[in-house]
């Protein structure tokens, strides 16, 4: 099988990979192997040799939302990383699913196309943004879509916009589907306008969260009524540390690695909250990162 996939023209392999070296919060063991496919023809190839010998694997892009355990993970990782490629016709974008949200954005404010400006800050892919709903600055990545395009269980699939059903950072696409390029609809703006609201949109982040720490974004997803940062700092949890992990001083809902954490030392920290959200508020806390090999969601 990996001879088959170390024959494809464009692919990378990494044998052994530690994906601290992957994800954003640099932490976790190694993958047996990453397989960095260079297009999407080889994509779909390497998704149904894998599916077909029955394998599982795990589909990443930035690795913005992931955090990979200790011990490692003996699946796959197929990486959208190559997949960068991204076709402006008018107010119609094409994007492979591991171009940026940050490039797309950018690459629309100077056409003049408005829209995107939501994903300032996000660093993710298409790919993981579809699958998370990533948004922020007042939108999320539902609001530009138009179409999906992928690959389910062996099957080549397209959906349309209509034909999801979206919520807060959730696509709820089946845990199987692998998304290989969406195309989204933008409308005409002003370069100008755009580009002074996504300055503001930064400065705003930079002054509230952790940017400078690798972390993974927001660790809880909000609760119904309040947020989740302040429910974590009204449980005591701003600045609590275990290991080399930490709820950010600056954001109690962002767990930043300051000195070397590990996967247990981030895990550990979810659990407290966890726990303490339920003992003495009586509220269910829902991450909002995904844990590799926690659940067969992660896998598909
Ligand atoms: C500093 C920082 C700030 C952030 N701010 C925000 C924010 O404001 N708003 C927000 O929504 N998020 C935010 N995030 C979280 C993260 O950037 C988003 O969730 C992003 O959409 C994840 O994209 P990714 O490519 O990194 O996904 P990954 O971490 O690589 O993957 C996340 C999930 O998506 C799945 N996935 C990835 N690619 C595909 C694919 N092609 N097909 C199917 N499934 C796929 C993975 O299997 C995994 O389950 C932030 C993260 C950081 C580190």
């Amino acid at each position: 099988m990996i001879k088959e996939l170390e024959g494809l023209e464009n692919i990378t392999i990494d044998k052994e990979f530690p994906m601290r070296n992957y994800t954003s919060i640099k932490v976790g063991g190694a993958a047996r192997l990453v397989a960095y496919p260079g297009n999407l023809d080889e994509f779909i190839f390497v998704l149904n040799k894998l599916y077909k010998s029955n394998r599982k694997f795990a589909v990443l892009g930035a690795g913005s939302n992931t955090i990979i355990p200790d011990e490692g993970i003996d699946i796959i990782v197929i990486s959208t990383r190559k997949l960068k490629n991204v076709i402006f016709n008018n107010g119609t974008v094409e994007a492979e699913c591991g171009a940026m949200l940050s490039s797309i954005m950018n690459n629309a404010i100077k056409r003049g196309l408005s829209g995107f400006e939501f994903a300032a800050g996000i660093p993710g892919t298409v790919g993981g943004g579809i699958y998370m709903n990533a948004g922020a600055n007042g939108g999320e990545i539902k609001d530009v879509l138009y179409e999906v395009h992928g690959w389910n269980n062996g099957e080549i699939v397209k959906i349309e916009r209509e034909k999801f059903n979206f919520e807060y950072r959730k696509s709820n696409l089946p845990a199987s589907f692998v998304v290989t390029k969406a195309i989204f609809r933008l409308g005409n703006g002003s370069s100008e306008k755009s580009s002074k609201n996504v300055k503001n949109y930064l400065e705003y982040r930079n002054s509230t969260q952790p940017v400078k720490i690798a972390n993974t974004g927001s660790i809880f997803k909000n609760p119904t009524g309040i947020a989740a940062g302040k429910l974590l700092e009204e449980l005591g949890l701003k600045g609590f540390s275990i290991g080399g992990a930490k709820f950010s001083e600056l954001h109690a809902n962002f767990i930043v690695n300051f000195n070397n954490a590990t996967a247990n030392d981030v895990v550990a920290l979810i659990n407290i909250a966890k726990t303490k959200a339920l003992s003495e508020r009586g509220i269910n806390l829902e991450t909002e990162v995904k844990i590799i090999g926690e659940s067969e969601q992660n896998q598909k």
